[in-house]
């Protein structure tokens, strides 16, 4: 398990992950729902028209997030902590998104090399998370196991400290609009069948910009022949025997080593599933581990059918790596077994929501400072290579040519505008997480959970500034206040 930025940087490289900056379009083509909606349905000509249907109305809230991810749980605590009535709801039964229904096994790091650049909010969930690793190094702040049962807990205690309401396994189905810019209510599927909540100001952090979208805000998808970044979804094994015999060799596992059982597997014509060398392991408890290993292509989180048969294909290939362990290295997995898969499928990319300012990848090179910035971040530009760009790596059998922007040297870092946040023509909705307006390639750097609960802090609290101040209207909110108050919760901003 060998964790360092640089080593997971190198392991890129050699598994050519890391696509070519220059084949990417400057700017993804934002565009209406409207437009994009042929991509999801190939019977779209046929369509039902809804009866009138009375339905339940809850009107108590000042704020409603939607997603209850690492954005939404810190927009939600934000938000109360700032004097909102708070409704959090999540499709699944915990918080955490990715980081726990999705089980991806680490955080990326939280400090610059010199210092913490992910604060406030995002420090505070890092500090309780790392309790339930106890393994970890103390004084650890880069590539810090992930143990998704504690950190479940961890976001509900802080939730429901903040006094924010969560509604569980409750699903936003659609959006009611009072007129073109402004949403009027949001109509939720549960077990109560369909009810509607309102609220002053909304906060999307679906990770696929679900709310803003289907508000009307404009959004591109994926690379320019409109491909995400491929899939991946994580897995849990248990029973290892690691001991200072094979130590050496558990070390190896990860796929940025040559002697890493991958290349075996890849070799192996017995598991077709594992089609590239992805293999990221994290040691998440006793004799625990969580792998964020193989990649699944073209999937579209957006597309029921599509995000269906990813996670029918991904508990197989789960599998097929869980066998290709026993067999390649017995001495550690021989006794071990597959504990469990994501409940959610591991989406790295999908909508991105176009806001009032996309931050380029000139930006992110010029590691840009801006006055409207509600945080920093750092990390790097880490894109998973398409089908087609790793073809054409192997076809070339060279990735050095390529031009990759450079990771960030030892405290540098780039500001994420509120802008971003901020969607184009909707006055009353803010989006966080995943899905906020950049470049597609610097959604490859943002998208991380530090970044994510930065965002989300910015979000619930801007949220609060619009509705006290500026009738609800997020493109108003007074960026020199809101800075002056995120710095008082302790976020980092220059
Ligand atoms: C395979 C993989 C590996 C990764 N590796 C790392 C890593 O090592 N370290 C790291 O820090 N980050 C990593 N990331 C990135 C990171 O985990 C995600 O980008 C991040 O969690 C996104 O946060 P979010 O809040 O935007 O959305 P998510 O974490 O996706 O959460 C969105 C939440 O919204 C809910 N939701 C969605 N739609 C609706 C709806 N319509 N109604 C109600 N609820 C809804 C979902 O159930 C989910 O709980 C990885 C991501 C993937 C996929």
């Amino acid at each position: 398990m060998r964790n360092s930025k640089l080593d997971r940087r190198s392991f890129l490289r050699m598994a050519g992950m890391i696509t070519l900056a220059s084949t990417i379009p400057a700017l993804g083509t934002f565009a209406k729902r409207e437009e994009k909606i042929k991509d999801i349905f190939s019977n779209d000509d046929k369509s039902l028209t809804l009866k009138k249907t009375k339905i339940h109305l809850d009107e108590q809230w000042d704020v409603i997030v939607i997603g209850g991810g690492p954005s939404g749980c810190a927009a939600a605590i934000s938000a109360a902590r700032e004097g909102a009535k708070t409704l959090l709801v999540e499709s699944m039964g915990c918080l955490g998104g990715m980081g726990t229904s999705g089980l991806v096994p680490a955080w990326t790091p939280f400090s610059d090399g010199e210092k913490m650049v992910y604060r406030g909010i995002a420090e505070k969930v890092f500090n309780e998370s790392k309790k339930g690793v106890p393994h970890e190094p103390k004084d650890k702040m880069d590539w810090v196991a992930i143990n998704p049962e504690w950190l479940k807990l961890v976001y509900d205690r802080m939730v429901a400290a903040s006094g924010a309401k969560v509604l569980f396994f409750s699903r936003l189905a659609s959006v009611e609009m009072k007129n073109e810019k402004e949403v009027d209510a949001i109509i939720i599927a549960n077990k109560s069948g369909l009810s509607a909540y309102r609220a002053k100001v909304y906060i999307d952090c679906t990770g696929d910009g679900d709310l803003a979208t289907w508000a009307g805000a404009s959004f591109a998808k994926g690379n320019a022949d409109g491909v995400p970044m491929p899939s991946t979804h994580c897995f849990e094994i248990v029973n290892l025997h690691v001991n200072p015999s094979n130590e050496e060799l558990f070390r190896n596992l990860y796929s940025g080593n040559k002697t890493s059982p991958i290349w075996e597997m890849i070799a192996s014509d017995k598991y077709p599933a594992i089609k590239d060398a992805h293999l990221c392991i994290n040691y998440i408890g006793p004799n625990a581990v969580g792998l964020n290993a193989g990649h699944l292509f073209e999937v579209d989180s957006t597309n029921p059918q599509s995000l269906s048969d990813a996670m029918i294909h991904g508990r197989e290939l789960a599998n097929q790596f869980m066998a290709g362990l026993k067999e390649f290295r017995s001495s550690i997995f021989a006794d071990s077994f597959l504990i469990n898969t994501g409940q959610l499928m591991g989406i790295r990319e999908s909508r991105i929501i176009q806001g009032d300012y996309t931050l380029t990848l000139k930006d992110w090179i010029a590691r840009a400072g801006f006055p409207d910035e509600i945080g920093r971040n750092n990390y790097f530009i880490d894109i998973h290579n398409s089908k087609a760009e790793i073809k054409k790596i192997v076809a070339e059998k060279s990735i050095d040519h390529l031009n990759r922007p450079e990771p960030y040297k030892k405290g540098e870092s780039h500001g994420i505008p509120y802008r971003c946040l901020t969607p184009k023509g909707l006055k009353n909705v803010l989006v966080a997480g995943r899905c906020i307006s950049t470049e597609q390639i610097v959604q490859g750097s943002v998208r991380i959970q530090p970044a994510c609960l930065v965002t989300g802090e910015a979000a619930g609290m801007a949220a609060v500034h619009a509705l006290k101040q500026h009738k609800n209207n997020v493109h108003l909110v007074d960026v020199d206040y809101l800075r002056k108050r995120l710095k008082e919760e302790g976020q980092f901003l220059m």
